[in-house]
């Protein structure tokens, strides 16, 4: 069934006394938010993932997102209180036509595919599912003064979580009915759901499915996030153009002039493409040919930093940081070395990340093969990321 997750990332608290909505702080290499659409977008059973989010926050967003993943639309804008952020969202998906839709929090980073496997089981044949932990601590009625005035029984009480799984045309339409009615007072979806008289079925979610809030969560997900061993990728790339009349030709973002241009639908610039091959190569995605067809006009003469800041804007999608790059050209002519730190700086420009983390070398074939017969130029690169 077309599965859709709505990721609800439009609250401002500032308990967490980060400079930013704590959806945007860092943890590890990318924003929480970043590491909280991944899971999704990496789940095989979600098709469709959108962000509700602060129209204000929409660069702190395109910032941790880059642009995008196949999956990923939006993102919606939200609203006032959480409830109208959803249905604000539900509304935009509307168009998608999923079957099941999935709502989640942005500040909540762990939680696991078997979680949201878990929802989805459920949802095989219950009109609705969430996750939920059965509650552990002894729970008290305080009266004035916090004096404890009972202890409550704690048999059958579950704590509830995201992801909230639904039949999407019953739960867009409880929250359009619960706006007509006024209703503004119910604090999850579930309430929502349970008011309309759908029946509402728990799984087990998780301990670490929790929501980050304080400073004190953010730090100790940081160091959890740090504990763990990074998930490293590398990936290679390769790439060759043939010389053809002109001036000048582009290598590492660079124009250098020459006795010759290099010749291809956009640029030319092989660098750059070995470079953006070597970056999908470690995420393992498809090449630069399947993301930017040589037959599209839309990228004929495209300058390749497009297809670069793609490449690197598709590592972050996955909660991933570039490590380093190295880029090896090879090329009798023209000579390299004077450029090279111009073009390490473009690269790390291009990247969004620090210069000591790009190398640039090359060197000449001895005069042998099409590079050694100054019939084109051909490049090869690395490239390192380490996702979550
Ligand atoms: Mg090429």
């Amino acid at each position: 069934m077309k599965t859709a997750a709505l990721i609800v990332a439009a609250g401002r608290g500032t308990r967490a006394a980060t400079p930013q909505p704590k959806q945007y702080a860092t943890l590890g290499a990318a924003p929480v938010l970043a590491h909280t659409l991944a899971v999704f977008l990496d789940h095989p059973r979600v098709d469709l993932v959108a962000a509700v989010i602060a129209e204000a926050d929409r660069p702190l967003y395109d910032a941790a997102i880059g642009c995008g993943h196949a999956k990923l639309v939006g993102p919606e804008r939200g609203g006032d209180t959480r409830q109208r952020s959803v249905l604000n969202g539900l509304r935009a998906l509307k168009s998608h036509a999923p079957e099941l839709v999935l709502i989640h929090d942005g500040v909540r980073p762990f939680v696991t595919p078997a979680i949201v496997d878990r929802v989805l089981d459920e949802l095989q044949h219950a009109p609705a599912a969430i996750a939920a932990v059965p509650l552990a601590d002894t729970l008290k009625r305080a009266g004035p003064g916090r004096r404890i005035e009972a202890t409550l029984d704690r048999a059958g009480l579950w704590q509830a979580q995201p992801p909230q799984g639904f039949r999407f045309e019953a739960i867009l339409a409880a929250h359009e009915a619960a706006l007509a009615a006024g209703r503004d007072d119910l604090t999850d979806d579930a309430a929502i759901a349970e008011w309309a008289g759908i029946a509402v079925h728990l799984v087990q979610g998780g301990e670490a499915n929790g929501k980050l809030t304080t400073a004190e969560d953010l730090a100790l997900a940081a160091a959890r996030a740090g504990g763990e061993a990074p998930d490293v990728r590398t990936g290679q790339g390769f790439d060759a153009h043939r010389f053809a009349p002109g001036d000048h030709v582009w290598l590492c973002g660079i124009r250098l002039g020459h006795t010759h241009a290099l010749e291809g639908h956009s640029d030319a610039d092989a660098a750059l493409h070995a470079l953006t091959d070597a970056l999908l190569g470690a995420i393992g995605e498809a090449d630069i040919g399947e993301h930017f067809a040589d037959t599209d006009p839309r990228w004929k003469g495209a300058q390749s930093h497009l297809f670069l800041a793609h490449a690197g804007a598709r590592v972050r999608a996955r909660g991933g940081a570039v490590s380093n790059v190295d880029v090896t050209i090879l090329c009798e002519a023209p000579r390299i070395a004077p450029h090279r730190d111009a073009m390490r700086a473009r690269i790390a420009e291009i990247l969004g990340i620090d210069v000591g983390r790009v190398a640039v070398k090359a060197t000449t074939t001895e005069g042998l093969g099409f590079t050694g017969r100054r019939e084109g130029i051909a490049a090869l690169a690395t490239a390192t990321v380490a996702l979550r």
